[in-house]
């Protein structure tokens, strides 16, 4: 049995606590001791500790990160998810070896405090399964280190990309944990064949859903309402993710709070990035209404932008600034999303400082959270299962 106790760490009340760890969970959370411990301690010496951050939705097969910088090209008249692909597969066939540029970004992110994520990985006609097989191995490398789950993503549409919809299903049985879908409407141009195929790898093989919609306006919000019906005519409440969701940002307040109970009522959780030059959904509003929102990186450094750190603190902040968000509570809010609010919409087991939970935390150079979530401080320890994986920076080499 391994133990430790994490002395001086700060817990979002302000308090200082010993967190005591055995066998990777949190078996007590304790004022903290006087008395000299006799095992292994670890003096946190009054860091903000925090749960791992969630990283909700992110590219691993995609990003450039750590290899040759790839100068974006534009659309040729104004943002065209086709065009967008057609440009990704031309980036990519002259990319660094798949695994390499993978490894990158997960071990940028992890260093950041990332200790769970949600990967949407390219299935389709033109690259098969073999971007999946390589971020299967990836994820297997990296199991000590990141809990990853991987969710089968047709890039390029299911409809469009003969042979998709065999691939997406064999997707899973390879290992991919989700399906995924890609706007029905806009790109595949027929959101009942679409959502067919998708729910019914859900039903069929008991995984959960999460689309990439950036249906704008009335269309994006009739995609949702589809989504909806489907969500809850399977009984899969608490089961399903929207990712993006641009229609609702779009949308006047009452138009946006009928969708937004209609939303809740079903359990799907909403992803957004705070993207800077799209409407995105209104984060308070959909809290208001009760709907679960969370958040990941989603592209960095790859063909569809050149932004992107992997840092979860500065993607609440982002959140934040996008949302008009000033005082605690709202900045608190932000902060929830890049953590409980993902650990929910990714329905992760023993999240969070509690007793019981994993013990998979970050240490933070600031007074509280509505400050980290301003300056998002480097320098953090990241721990996993109550081991440094890590620090300044860097994230550990994975055991062999
Ligand atoms: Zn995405």
């Amino acid at each position: 049995m391994t133990s430790t106790i994490f002395t001086n760490a700060k817990l979002a009340d302000g308090l200082l606590r010993d967190i005591h760890v055995e066998n990777g969970r949190i078996t007590a959370i304790v004022p903290v001791s006087s008395v000299p411990a006799s095992g292994s301690v670890i003096d946190i010496a009054g860091d903000l500790v925090v749960p791992g951050f969630v990283e909700g939705h992110i590219h691993l097969d995609t990003s450039f990160y750590g290899g040759k910088w790839v100068p974006h090209r534009p659309c040729t008249d104004g943002f065209d998810v086709h065009e967008r692909v057609a440009f990704q597969a031309g980036n990519m066939a002259k990319a660094e070896p798949m695994m390499e540029r993978a490894v990158k970004q997960l071990e940028l992110c992890v260093s950041h405090g990332t200790l769970q994520m949600r990967s949407h990985v390219m299935v389709d006609g033109s690259v098969g399964l073999k971007s999946l097989e390589t971020i299967l191995a990836v994820r297997e490398k990296y199991k000590d280190i990141i809990d990853i789950q991987l969710v089968a993503f047709p890039q390029s549409g299911i409809l469009k990309s003969p042979g998709t919809a065999e691939l997406l299903d064999e997707a899973i049985g390879l290992g991919a944990d989700l399906i995924g879908g890609l706007d029905p409407a806009s790109f595949d141009r027929d959101v009942s064949a679409h959502l067919d195929v998708v729910f019914d790898i859900a039903e069929r093989c008991g995984v959960d859903v999460d689309i990439h919609l950036h249906e704008g306006g009335s269309m994006g919000a009739f995609t949702i309402e589809e989504i909806c019906a489907r969500t809850h005519a399977l009984g899969m409440q608490g089961h399903v993710s929207i990712s993006h969701a641009y229609g609702l940002g779009d949308l006047a307040p009452d138009a946006a709070r009928r969708i937004a109970a209609k939303i809740a009522g079903n359990g799907i959780s909403i992803m957004t990035n705070a993207p800077g030059h799209h409407s995105f959904p209104p984060v308070a509003l959909l809290r208001d209404e009760g709907v679960n929102v969370f958040s990941g990186s989603d592209n960095i450094r790859d063909s569809w932008w050149p932004y992107g750190d992997g840092d979860m603190l500065r993607r609440a902040e982002i959140i934040g600034y996008r949302s008009g968000f000033f005082t605690d509570t709202e900045l608190q809010m932000a902060f929830d999303i890049v953590t409980a609010a993902g650990a929910k919409a990714l329905r992760l087991e023993g999240y969070g400082i509690e007793v019981g939970a994993k013990a998979d935390f970050v240490a933070i150079a600031a007074e509280h959270i509505a400050e980290a979530v301003v300056g998002f401080p480097g320098n953090r320890k990241v721990f996993k299962g109550g081991r440094l994986v890590a620090e300044n920076g860097k994230t550990k080499t994975p055991r062999a």
